[in-house]
């Protein structure tokens, strides 16, 4: 078992050899939400960084080898109590050791972030963008040409027909779609309009 140490990208893990045997069945409704029979495998097993314990990954699929392709999952389990109270194990194609500490800095940035674009999202500033959009697509004359707009403008990847059977008016779409992203597209694509001058 090897380490390529990469203190922020979790430390990779690679296991000399795999020992796949079925470790255990999981009948139908034993776990809350299953509603299939599986299989858990492992696949995998290797030291722990300290050595005192074990790395071990399972692989769950649903019992009958004809539906094999409908849905996987891997996890893995430390069975080392130091090791599992500093790191847990991430599997996204790679096997991956992640500090607990990095998890922890990660979740309070995203967490910064969150509230940071709250406040954006309730500031007068963007409360009058939003406003602007509302106008734009309620000049047009008809779900159609509000779609043209929408897509045109980037702020809507649904085809037409699905726009349409999402769609109820311009407050309530702006209300669902709100978001940073969506302000970038309005101060980019839709000018303030000119006041009327009787
Ligand atoms: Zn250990």
């Amino acid at each position: 078992m090897t380490f390529a140490t990469d203190a922020s990208r979790g430390e990779e893990v690679s296991f000399a050899r795999a020992t796949p045997h079925l470790s255990a069945s999981v009948k139908a409704g034993n776990r809350p939400g299953t509603t299939t029979s599986t299989d858990v495998s492992e696949v995998a097993r290797g030291a722990c960084p300290c050595g005192g314990g074990e790395i071990i990954v399972y692989l769950e699929t649903p019992d009958h080898g004809w539906s094999s392709r409908q849905w996987q999952r891997r996890w893995g389990e430390i069975t080392c109590g130091t090791c599992a109270t500093e790191f847990v194990v991430q599997i996204s194609g790679r096997v991956r050791l992640v500090r607990r500490s990095d998890l922890e800095a990660q979740r309070r940035k995203v967490q910064e972030w969150t509230t940071q674009s709250d406040l954006v999202l309730q500031s007068e500033g963007a409360i009058t963008l939003f406003q602007r959009l509302v106008a734009r697509l309620k000049a047009e004359r008809s779900v159609a040409a509000v779609w043209r707009c929408l897509s045109h403008y980037g702020m809507t990847q649904y085809s037409e027909s699905a726009f349409r059977k999402h769609w109820k008016d311009a407050e309530d779409w702006v209300k669902e779609n709100k978001g940073i992203w969506l302000l970038e597209r309005i101060l980019a694509h839709i000018p303030v309009q000119p006041t009327q001058v009787h």
